[in-house]
């Protein structure tokens, strides 16, 4: 199976509502209304957007698309925001997906590190079954520079075709691990997540279920307490179990994978011998199943310097994660300023509107530069509360948009 397709193909994701039916037998009956309306909606790419009504109204063939949640359409070559062409219309593939909403029974993944009085202690691992709920439009959400997250996107079907083809490894090295090292708050677990997601929708026809299972190392390491060798053993197990079935795509994202050779160099204390046994078989581990051809290790760190050499001479990728440009940061507080729009928070205005509306963001963008993602997601929470302070409150006024654009700049401040 090769999952690659050519640069100028248009991959049109549609994520059904949930019903009794099964996925194959939507498939056949949406096919056609999909292509119809894709040919007379103009849907820009790169936004996930619900089908509009109102075409539905006007066409009875494609009644049946009251069955999707939304649509999401992406082309390689092309920008998003742009539109597709006659010629597009001729290279479009369909990927149906039905969101997983059920949690994973976590019962053998909880491994808990905290000492239970700590409320916000991070589970050491978590699982989730793919394309999942919780995931949905977190890929459109994550700005980049163009063309990054469409190279991951490459790199990881492709590995994934290498190993369907059974590659002898002596020959291509191909180990299927890929490293995203960047400062912190700069989203590279979220685009782990997010890129599992992808490939769960894409490579449906090949693997049947697509797990995403997340080891938080430095949860694991850093509330060290002697049981943690026998859970991380347990841990694998359950991962083996679901390797064995060649229908599961099992990606396994370790999170701020610098704090096991943390943990091997820096171990001082009560145990170290121990700490050190779990991180070699954390390591061992690691490579057994790695061994598997459905297995995908995704893997994070905010400081690739310290990262133990053994564990990063094997990823085939290690890409930089930086903080967002201008204009990422552009795009992303647009976004947020729409979503303050559809909540009603704000007054319902376009952004490009006026020019004062432009140059207030632009300035924004601009002073915000040296901030992660992390940080410029709170700002709209900040300036609302900035807002709040300087006015009469009352909970069902929407805010002007020029007025909520003076009150980022000085939350910012
Ligand atoms: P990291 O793993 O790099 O520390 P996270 O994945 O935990 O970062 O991201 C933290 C938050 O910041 C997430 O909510 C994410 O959506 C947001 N974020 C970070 N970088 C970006 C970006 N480039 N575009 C959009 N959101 C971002």
């Amino acid at each position: 199976m090769n999952f690659l397709s050519a640069k100028h193909s248009v991959h049109i994701e549609i994520c059904l509502k949930p019903t009794e039916n099964r996925i194959e037998a939507l498939e056949k009956l949406l096919d056609a209304p999909v292509r119809e309306y894709i040919a007379l909606a103009n849907v820009p790419l790169g936004q996930s957007l619900k089908i509009d009504e109102t075409i539905i109204a006007k066409n009875s063939t494609l009644e049946d698309l009251r069955l999707v949640e939304c649509i999401l359409v992406e082309c390689e070559a092309k920008r998003s925001g742009e539109l597709l062409t006659e010629t597009d219309l001729q290279n479009l593939i369909l990927h149906f997906f039905s969101p997983q909403r059920r949690v994973m029974e976590l019962e053998t993944f909880d491994i808990e590190t905290g000492d239970g009085a700590d409320g916000d202690a991070v589970p050491a691992s978590s699982h989730w079954l793919l394309p999942s709920s919780s995931f949905l439009h977190l890929w459109e959400n994550l700005i980049y520079e163009e063309g990054l997250k469409e190279k991951l996107v490459k790199f990881a079907l492709s590995a994934l075709t290498f190993s369907q083809h059974n590659v002898n490894p002596h020959i291509i090295s191909c180990n299927r691990l890929l490293l995203l090292h960047g400062p912190p708050g700069t989203g590279k677990t979220s685009l782990c997540k997010a890129l599992a997601q992808k490939l769960a929708i894409r490579v449906r026809r090949t693997y049947r279920h697509t797990h995403l299972i997340e080891i938080n190392s430095h949860s694991l390491f850093s509330k060290w307490f002697s049981e943690s060798g026998k859970l991380v053993m347990r841990l694998f197990a359950k991962i083996r179990e679901i390797v064995m079935d060649p229908h599961n795509l099992v990606c396994v994202l370790i999170d701020e994978v610098e704090s096991m050779a943390y943990a091997r160099d820096c171990m001082s204390g009560q145990e170290p011998k121990d700490a050190m046994r779990v991180v070699n078989a954390l390591l061992t581990q690691l490579d057994a199943i790695k061994e598997h051809p459905n297995v995908l290790i995704l893997a994070t760190s905010n400081l690739a310097d310290t990262i133990d050499l053994a564990f990063l001479d094997r990823a085939d990728i290690k890409q930089f994660i930086g903080l967002p440009n201008v204009a990422a940061i552009k795009c992303i507080y647009e976004k947020m300023l729409e979503e303050m729009m559809r909540i009603g928070i704000i007054n319902e205005q376009s952004l490009k509107e006026t020019d004062r509306h432009e140059g207030l963001l632009t300035a924004l963008a601009e002073r915000s530069i040296g901030l992660s993602g992390r940080a410029l997601r709170k700002l709209p929470f900040l300036a609302h509360a900035v807002h709040t302070a300087s006015s009469d409150f009352d909970m069902n006024r929407k805010i002007e948009l020029s007025d909520f654009l003076d009150a980022m700049l000085a939350a910012l401040e």
